[in-house]
């Protein structure tokens, strides 16, 4: 008789729901196998007990055939004593608090479930709220782990006989999936006129019919999907999206869109395949791609953008809207303006002003998350906001780190923690300029230290004293770690391309608080994690107003004219549509250094150039006057102004004179523009050669710009140095809670 052996697996990685246990009973079961698979908070155990060769064969195939979504990050074997057990069982879970799980991020509908819903004959025709073990709801209805559905937000719907069975049976794509549902037992629809009353019960199927009328018909629609509620109306119907603009007082930031299917998308946008690729993925990304000209989308989706943000639908509920004609959607967050999103039937009344109507459903957000937004470069999506389907999942460092908390910044918060050799980002939280947001930012923390049973020993935070995620910091009971901004920017790029050594880090943005109290954006760094040192950066400039100079570049654009010619400003055209007493108010400003701050900043010289081209005097989104100076940037130009680096300061005053001569002589912004970009790209290898490092990192808001990103890396590699890039994390301060998280593991070394 052959030898019965038994071992125990021990799996790390994405493997709770995602389908990994029905796959391992099957696996077993078909290699006759006795034994159990058991969901763990730190993965999943697997005893097996058999033949060897079955056993060999079962721990190979436990790679090589896992299920779509898992991830294997470690596989372990031990050897037991056989025990003579007969049957393969699925066992029930055990928590146990010392140990690290996954939380599976959310997945967009599997194509299998689009069969189901779209089918007269099948029980769940039309139903929005259908998932499978292969897709649906995971982080934002998890409330604790081990995920199993008495911890979920569908704890409350007891399921029906025929869900239970599928649930039940291990032969079953729906084999414990938590959030299995039907019309009978599951979640439901609700379209109400005004926020809050529930509206008589209809079907689905007729309520979602009442939805496409309303949208045909103009009216915006609040809709309560996965991560929070959305604003919809159609995105063909140009006074809706004007009215829509007009009521969330946004006055230019572009609205996402949500299109029914890939060929409709290519109708609006040109499409790489890697678009395609980003597009279709189960995170379900928006992902922004330069639009076409002359479509039958409304121009007020993205004035004086050349791209659009663009999603296919995630849930069935957002996929069943798309009938009757509707061919693309606006979906922007339902949020008030710098709110974090709604995400609570309680709180749709927020929303009453902005919407006609809501479609609300009865199925708890337990964590809200706002869409991820990516664009790709050199054919991988690099994340511009880090959110649904990718948070809550770990990112790997390649080394173990003390457990710390590091708290982000200000703009586009997001929170770290770190555990073993992972670190956890916090999903989008917002700009931290209001309580709501800070409540948000507090109620995620206590999410995610839960779920991943985290307690830090530190916290990091950055060296700005007016932000509130460093006031956060510092009132907690515990060693506090402060991290220069920009440092942060270059570390956060070296952890997630899992590079230690020093190398020479550009970070460029639009503020970061500098070790001198001056404002930094425009910095050359020598930098591991440990330390830095400031090698180059742009030659300061007095920018007078504070935040109203951010939101007004021509004054940021006044105080580079004045550096470069003193009092004597040239005659351009943009000085005369600004009012005279504003600008000697501004100068007077500057002389006498009332409210004035020195900066350093790159992302305020992109927006001084803006202004001085009169492409963009007064911004009313972040990054405004740089995204259409880079929008007028002509191709296939290789010219560029000086800019003189001298003794570690790049001096921007021949640039500026140049670039004032070019316009008084008539010439054209496209060209400016791009001699100026070129300028800046060529600056970044000039001091790539003095600093003799042969890696040069890239991070900070300002490489979203996509010309200045494409011409610097081009120009790094041709002269041979390897570039290091942003993708898993934003290159803006998305991303700067994994550098500084990196940078306090190091010190408390
Ligand atoms: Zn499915
Ligand atoms: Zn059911
Ligand atoms: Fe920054």
């Amino acid at each position: 008789m052959r030898e019965v052996i038994r071992k125990r697996l021990e799996v790390r990685g994405t493997v709770q729901g995602v389908g990994f246990r029905p796959f391992v009973y099957r696996l077993a079961t078909s290699l006759s196998l006795a034994g159990y698979v058991l969901n763990e908070s730190g993965g999943v155990t697997i005893e097996i007990e058999g033949a060897e060769i079955a056993i060999t064969s079962f721990v190979r195939r436990l790679r090589s055939e896992a299920p779509p979504l898992a991830s294997i990050e470690t596989l372990d074997v031990h050897d037991l004593a056989s025990c003579g057990e007969r049957e393969f069982a699925i066992h029930h879970s055990v928590a146990d608090e010392s140990k690290f799980a996954m939380v599976p991020p959310d997945i967009a509908t599997c194509d299998e479930c689009g069969v189901d819903y779209h089918d007269p004959a099948n029980r769940r025709y039309l139903y929005p709220f259908t998932n499978c073990t292969n897709c649906g709801p995971r982080y934002t209805i998890i409330q604790d782990i081990p995920y199993d559905r008495p911890k979920t937000t569908m704890s409350v719907f007891p399921m029906c006989s025929q869900c239970q069975a599928e649930y039940d049976d291990p032969g079953n794509r729906r084999f414990h999936a938590q959030p299995n549902a039907c019309p009978v037992c599951g979640p439901s629809l609700v379209l109400s006129a005004a926020a809050g009353g529930p509206a008589a019960g209809v079907s689905p199927g007729s309520t979602l019919a009442q939805v496409r009328q309303l949208l045909k018909s103009g009216k915006i629609v609040a809709i309560k999907g996965l991560g929070g509620f959305h604003l919809a109306c159609d995105a063909e119907n140009d006074a809706a999206v004007r009215l829509l603009r007009g009521r969330k007082r946004r006055s230019d930031k572009a609205f996402a869109l949500m299109i029914r299917d890939l060929a409709v998308v290519e109708q609006f946008a040109i499409v790489t395949g890697a678009d395609k690729a980003a597009l279709t993925n189960p995170r379900r990304p928006i992902v922004l791609m330069p639009r076409r000209e002359g479509t039958t989308i409304s121009d007020a989706v993205a004035p004086g953008n050349r791209n659009i943000g663009v999603m296919l639908p995630y849930t069935p509920l957002h996929d069943l809207l798309f009938e009757d004609g509707i061919r693309a959607l606006v979906m922007t967050s339902g949020n008030l303006s710098e709110e974090p999103i709604v995400s609570r039937n309680e709180d749709a009344g927020k929303l009453a002003g902005l919407a006609d109507h809501f479609l609300l459903h009865n199925r708890d957000i337990q964590t809200r998350v706002d869409d991820s937004v990516v664009r790709c470069f050199e054919d991988r999506p690099r994340m511009i906001r880090r959110s649904r389907g990718y948070a809550p999942e770990p990112i790997e460092l390649g080394h173990d780190a003390a457990e710390v908390l590091a708290t982000g910044g200000e703009l586009k918060n997001t929170f770290c923690l770190t555990k073993g050799a992972y670190a956890i980002l916090s999903q989008h939280i917002g700009d931290l300029e209001n309580l709501e947001t800070l409540e948000f930012f507090e109620e995620t923390l206590g999410h995610m230290k839960r779920f991943f049973r985290v307690e830090p020993r530190a916290v990091a935070y950055d060296l700005h004293p007016g932000y509130l995620s460093t006031k956060f910091a510092l009132k907690m009971d515990l060693p506090k770690i402060g991290v220069q901004h920009h440092h942060a920017h270059i570390a956060s790029c070296m952890a997630e391309n899992h590079v230690r050594e020093k190398v020479l880090g550009v970070a460029f943005d639009g503020t970061g608080y500098g070790t001198d109290g001056k404002i930094w954006g425009g910095e050359f760094l020598l930098a591991d994690y440990k330390n830095f040192d400031r090698i180059a950066h742009f030659k300061y400039v007095p920018m007078a107003g504070g935040d109203a100079a951010v939101r007004e570049p021509w004054r940021i654009a006044l105080g580079y004219l004045r550096e470069a010619f003193g009092s004597t400003l040239p005659d351009l055209p943009m000085l005369a549509r600004v009012d005279e007493k504003k600008i000697r108010f501004v100068q007077t400003a500057t002389e006498k250094r009332i409210n004035t701050v020195d900066t350093s900043s790159c992302g305020r010289l992109f927006d001084a150039v803006s202004a001085i081209c009169d492409v963009r005097l007064e911004a009313n989104y972040e990054g405004q006057a740089a995204i259409e100076l880079e929008n007028r940037a002509a191709a296939g130009i290789d010219d560029a102004y000086a800019l003189e680096l001298e003794a570690g300061e790049i001096d921007t005053r021949p640039l500026i004179r140049a670039i004032a001569g070019d316009l008084l002589r008539g010439a054209e912004v496209a060209l400016i523009s791009a001699k100026f970009h070129n300028a800046v790209a060529r600056v970044i290898v000039e001091v790539a050669r003095s600093a003799g490092l042969k890696r040069v990192a890239l991070s900070g808001g300002t490489f979203q710009n996509f010309y200045l990103l494409t011409r610097s890396v081009a120009l790094l590699r041709q002269a041979g140095f390897e570039v290091l890039l942003h993708s898993t994390v934003p290159a803006n301060d998305g991303g700067l809670s994994l550098g500084q998280a990196v940078i306090a593991g190091e010190k408390l070394k």
